[in-house]
């Protein structure tokens, strides 16, 4: 029997600007994407809508998969899929289980690819402000885990020379470790640091010393996920609290939009200041029906005028691929009209290339339907699409996005890890408080919001966000 591929691939501690190229492209071609716990919810946005989301990680109050669980999850979903995507937290040979999962498919047979992670060994002290390595101060760092059980104290002989020691998993056992460590020399004074959740909006540490380090964070309520620094590099101020002090550290966004593509526009702009954002889209909610507009698009190809009212960016996207599966080239849609509801759908519309001819067709557009289209009567190359759409007669159609989304094909046995993108969302929203925007017109994303259980307060804010998103995308 043929396998798909499954790609074991690092996701870095959380903030998507440190998932690689590589990790990206695959996410983003993936059927299915396994993710843990210690994954950024953020990076399944780049999955396709279409995609099976599993969580293979601990829910509160339940067991994690067991590892050979997930083996066996990783070579199931391979004899279905095509490309099965196997994502962790950091890099997937640090502490990863990464080597295992790769024994396991070796073994089945199927193909599988690594793509390294940034770990979080390296990239969460220094999103505190702590170099692992400092001329003058640090000329090496060990990296271990916290959780050595009865082999403990070899594990500890063995590294406690490092000038920087890095601990991972090492919350519950720094007490103990704190004492070892003391007991081989290295001073109760020695700077040590804890950094919980680094690089996301939840990052919180604390820098103190061996002694004291365990008794802190207790006390300011840091703990697990956490990497622990010890060495005279956890006092260095030269980075200061970079990532901390960004004016939009700590801020979480809601971005309600059409398109994930919409969203990850919007989110490059807050995420470079700092802020932490997700999104809820309509293309992970409804599958978009097609046939009709690749008949008005193939109509607009032999000469008739068309004119299309887009009210959102999904609904130009939509046009988009209908003109391009059809095979067409552009020039031949010469008696095309285009309008856009708004102004951000008019830069979506610009983005493609093209220039809306009308920016609204009234209260057309303002019904929750991604596209609308006329064929004008007069036909000709002037003919006006708010004219046409006026005149009786004309054949006005409408294109809904109301087929629900097929549950994607997993095995049965697996179904339980199943995350439907509301869950994902409802998940990051328990974390702690969020603004709420709405891009384009509020009313359209008014029942994405009440599927992640919103209510009324939520989309009162997403009307006044509404307004200013659509200035900061089309302003100037
Ligand atoms: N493969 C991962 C490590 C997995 S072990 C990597 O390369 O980063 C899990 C441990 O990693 C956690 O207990 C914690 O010590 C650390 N960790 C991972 N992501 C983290 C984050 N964003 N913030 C703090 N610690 C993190």
């Amino acid at each position: 029997m043929a396998y798909g591929r499954v790609a074991l691939v690092g996701a870095g501690p959380g903030h998507p600007g440190l998932l690689t190229e590589r990790a990206r492209a695959l996410v983003e071609q993936a059927d299915v994407v396994v993710y843990d716990r210690l994954v950024s919810p953020r990076l399944l946005m780049y999955a396709k809508p279409e995609a099976a989301l599993l969580y293979a990680g601990k829910a509160p109050g339940c067991h994690a998969l067991a590892q050979r669980d997930i083996e066996a999850m990783l070579v199931d979903l391979a004899r279905d899929h095509a490309l099965v995507v196997r994502l962790k937290g950091g890099d997937p040979l640090v502490f990863g289980r990464g080597a295992e999962e790769a024994a396991a498919l070796r073994a089945a047979g199927v193909p599988f690819e690594l793509v390294p992670g940034v770990t979080s060994a390296v990239a969460v002290p220094a999103f505190a402000g702590i170099p692992v390595t400092l001329r003058g101060v640090s000329r090496s760092f060990a990296v271990a885990t916290g959780h050595a059980g009865d082999g403990l104290q070899a594990h500890l002989d063995a590294i406690a020379g490092a000038e920087t020691l890095v601990l991972l998993m090492g919350v519950a056992e720094l007490p103990r470790i704190a004492e070892e460590l003391a007991a081989r020399g290295v001073s109760p004074d020695t700077p040590a640091a804890m950094v919980e959740w680094g690089s996301r909006a939840k990052q919180r540490s604390v820098r103190a010393t061996l002694a004291t380090l365990a008794a802190e964070a207790k006390r300011r309520g840091i703990g697990s996920p956490a990497v622990i620094v010890i060495g005279h590099v956890a006092a260095d101020a030269s980075l200061g609290a970079w990532f901390e002090s960004l004016p939009r550290f700590g801020e979480r966004h809601l971005l309600f939009a059409s398109s994930a593509r919409e969203a990850l526009a919007h989110a490059a702009r807050l995420e470079a200041e700092g802020a932490e954002v997700m999104a809820c889209t309509w293309d992970r909610a409804r599958a978009v029906r097609v046939a009709e507009l690749e008949a008005a698009v193939s109509m607009a190809a032999h000469g008739r005028s068309v004119g299309f009212a887009f009210c959102t960016a999904l609904g130009v996207e939509a046009w988009r691929c209908a003109v391009q599966r059809a095979g067409f080239d552009l020039r031949r849609l010469g008696n095309v009209k285009l309008a856009a509801v708004d102004g951000y759908v008019a830069h979506a519309v610009r983005e493609r290339g093209l220039v809306p001819d009308a920016r609204s067709l009234g209260e057309m557009a303002r019904l929750p339907v991604e596209v609308w289209f006329v064929e004008a009567q007069s036909g000709g190359r002037d003919a006006d699409v708010e004219a046409a759409c006026a005149a009786s007669g004309a054949d006005v159609r409408s294109l809904h996005l109301l087929e629900p989304r097929p549950a994607p094909a997993v095995p049965a046995r697996w179904r339980p890890c199943l995350r439907a993108w509301r869950d994902v969302v409802a998940e990051w929203l328990a974390d702690g408080p969020a603004e709420l925007w709405a891009l384009g017109d509020p009313a359209l994303v008014r029942p994405l919001a009440v599927e992640v259980g919103l209510g009324g307060d939520a989309l009162r804010r997403a009307d006044a966000f509404g307004l200013a998103a659509d200035e900061a995308v089309c302003g100037a």
